[in-house]
């Protein structure tokens, strides 16, 4: 069974604003550069699948926007009609660092589409792992407040429209993007068959959320995870921790499915954090969680495209995590990987994360 992949070229005419960098343009700051969040990293994902041919080990598809009836089971229809008016002026901005421009609506909603037309596969058994290359990403977006470039709750809606066809009443979701998936938390928090595990930067965006005590309110107790980790964390901190307390929670909470909110921005050379992750870390991450799917459900397995913002280095990492969801022996080497092994963090470091890995372990009582 091939690995589905679900993308769309509209999805990389999502665009807008006037920003140079994270910064709006005006006063001191002077034009140009655009956001970090830009369709060159997705696009040359697929170019570089493409050039290697592992493209043709996938089963490569786009899919129907959400449905508003997919919509509001997440977002406020106040909120919906707001977007969808300025996006029918030629664009504009709602929320924080959120611009988008003409047919922002339908794009989002395009990329909510392909984030549900993944997860729908895996669950209907067409395939049993699927990627969707999701843009605009949904993981910091609220109900009625986009963030962080983030428009629509794509996984959110989808798992929700997977509940309400009858397809699954259990879900986890591991979200290794570099910053707190504090959207998904927020819908989830106080819910007990959607788990909700973030891996993250510690206070890198947003800066006041993806605290380690927030372990979700009321029947939801315990069914969210946040794992912070300090700037400066290399491999070992991440396999570490997916070892010691991801895949055990998965384990404890028995879900009948998972979704990765897949970010590349841990890389070593993200702009937008300070990690130390190669495409070797995501392999490795990519391959532990399929096992634990394997031992868990059936091996159903979706990944949905989030940050990452090298645009030189996402195509390769994204490379290395489609290679193991596929199975193909189609190689991309990491071009960064002499830095990545140079720039590991010394022994005295790994055991500084060790010991705070341990901390929520005992906490946890995994
Ligand atoms: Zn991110």
């Amino acid at each position: 069974m091939r690995t589905g992949f679900f993308w769309d070229e509209h999805c990389f005419w999502h665009g807008g604003g006037n920003y140079a960098g994270l910064l709006q343009v005006g006063g001191l700051v002077q034009p140009g550069g655009g956001l970090p969040e830009n369709p060159e990293t997705k696009r040359r994902l697929v170019n570089l699948m493409r050039v290697t041919g592992l493209w043709d080990h996938l089963d490569t598809r786009s899919a129907d926007p959400v449905t508003e009836e997919d919509l509001l089971r997440i977002h406020p229809a106040h909120y919906l009609q707001a977007f969808r008016e300025k996006s029918a002026q030629g664009g504009g901005e709602l929320g924080l660092r959120t611009p988008f421009g003409p047919d922002g609506y339908t794009i989002a909603t395009l990329s909510a589409g392909l984030a549900k037309a993944a997860l729908f596969a895996t669950l209907q058994g067409t395939h049993r792992t699927a990627y969707a290359l999701s843009r605009p990403p949904g993981h910091h977006c609220l109900p009625d407040f986009p963030n962080g470039f983030c428009l629509l709750a794509n996984i959110a809606i989808a798992i929700e429209s997977a509940m309400a066809s009858g397809l699954t009443d259990r879900v986890a979701v591991i979200d290794w993007d570099v910053h707190h998936g504090n959207g998904t938390e927020a819908i989830f928090y106080d819910r007990p068959d959607v788990l909700t595990i973030s891996v993250h930067q510690d206070r890198n965006y947003p800066l006041d959320s993806g605290d380690f005590a927030d372990r979700g309110s009321d029947a939801g107790e315990g069914f969210n995870l946040n794992v912070p980790l300090p700037p400066g964390t290399g491999h070992a901190g991440y396999v570490e921790a997916f070892e010691r307390l991801v895949v055990p929670a998965l384990h404890a909470f028995q879900p009948d499915a998972i979704i990765v909110a897949c970010g590349f921005d841990a890389s070593l050379v993200d702009p937008l954090s300070r990690m130390i992750a190669g495409a070797e870390t995501f392999r490795a991450l990519t391959d532990m969680t399929m096992e634990a799917a394997a031992a868990l459900c059936d091996g159903r397995l979706t990944l949905v495209h989030e940050g990452g913002y090298s645009e030189v280095h996402v195509p390769f990492c994204g490379h290395q995590v489609l290679e193991s969801l596929s199975g193909a022996d189609t190689h991309a080497p990491d071009p960064f990987q002499q830095k990545f092994e140079g720039q590991q963090p010394s022994e005295r470091f790994n055991r500084y994360v060790s010991t705070l890995i341990a901390e929520m372990e005992q906490t946890l009582g995994f």
